[in-house]
């Protein structure tokens, strides 16, 4: 018998359509950095196989997977625990199976987290925040958890805001408001922090959310959710403003390390992953 091990850990991604989400190609540089033998596959999941492929996962002994649209919250239904952020969220993106059973984890906010935390401590800022889907609502929650002394949440459509707003009220210690967006929108006097959380810039590096950038002040720190292109035009008309621009490819990174943490317990190098995410999507600092 030899002692050579020909069995790889397995972990991968569950959603329709996934040609385009690098995410394994992220994932699989690190591990082959790390010296890890794990794999992760992307597998297309339609939403009437969601319970066949949770189950074969289990069955297969994968230790965890991501989930991504359409099953982050269809996913719920399935699992046996759910992490607290991912319950006030109501949207699971990272189980995690340990000895059979699911825990559900959202680590979209995680992820933003891990990289404002890199610039400053949201404890006891001020947020304003475009946008109210899925990102948007997790981040909110995040923030909330994480101490901010207050968010405004704006969205073309107030009544999305609104929710997200309760929802930080009623389980954080933060307060929120819900405001509609019309026309440019203003960033409020003694603002901190600003998170573009829609989908406007995406794969766009022209188009930006609608607002008075002469109501950006020096020394804010200004967020884009916007992975690719990295540096959007919102985070270039920032910086030119004396902000500190985060790009959403942080976020993305941060995501696939916190997801790695939960399911193998080890940190993977996030300038591995950064850089194979810039080579494919092209990326410059301009
Ligand atoms: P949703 O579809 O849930 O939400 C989209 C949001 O964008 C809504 O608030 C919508 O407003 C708003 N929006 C869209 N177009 C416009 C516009 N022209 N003007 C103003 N608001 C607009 O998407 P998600 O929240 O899931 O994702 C949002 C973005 O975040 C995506 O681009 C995605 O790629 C990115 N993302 C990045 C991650 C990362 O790790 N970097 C992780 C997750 C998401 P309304 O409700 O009024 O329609």
């Amino acid at each position: 018998m030899s002692n050579q091990n020909f069995r790889s850990i397995l972990t991968g991604s569950f959603s329709t359509p996934c040609a385009d989400n690098p995410t394994v190609a992220m994932i699989e540089a690190a591990y082959r950095h790390a010296g890890i033998d794990a794999r992760y596959i992307n597998c297309d999941v339609k939403a009437a196989h969601l319970a066949a492929a949770v189950k074969g996962a289990v069955a297969m002994e994968w230790a965890g997977f991501n989930c991504s649209l359409p099953h982050k919250v269809a996913v719920i239904d399935h699992l046996d625990e759910l992490a607290e952020a991912a319950r006030i969220i109501g949207a699971v993106n990272c189980v995690a199976i340990r000895d059979g059973r699911l825990v559900g984890n959202n680590t979209d906010g995680k992820g933003f987290l891990a990289s404002l935390r890199d610039v400053v401590d949201p404890a006891g800022k001020k947020v304003f925040m475009l946008g109210a889907g899925g990102a948007a609502r997790a981040i909110a929650v995040e923030l909330g958890l994480a101490g901010a002394a207050c968010i405004t949440v704006v969205n073309r459509d107030a009544a999305k805001a609104e929710t997200i707003a309760a929802l930080v009220r009623d389980n954080t210690g933060s307060d929120a408001t819900g405001c509609p967006w019309s026309g440019k929108a203003r960033i409020p006097d003694g603002t901190d922090i600003v998170i573009n959380a829609t989908s406007v810039g995406l794969g766009d590096a022209l188009a930006m959310p609608e607002i008075d950038l002469d109501t950006l002040v020096k020394g804010q720190i200004v967020a884009d959710v916007i992975p690719n292109p990295p540096m959007t035009r919102f985070l270039r008309e920032a910086r030119e403003r004396g902000c500190t621009p985060l790009d959403g490819l942080g976020m993305l990174v941060n995501q696939g390390v916190i997801g790695v943490e939960l399911w193998l317990g080890k940190t993977l190098d996030a300038g591995v992953m950064t850089q194979t995410l810039r080579d494919i999507f092209g990326a410059s600092d301009a």
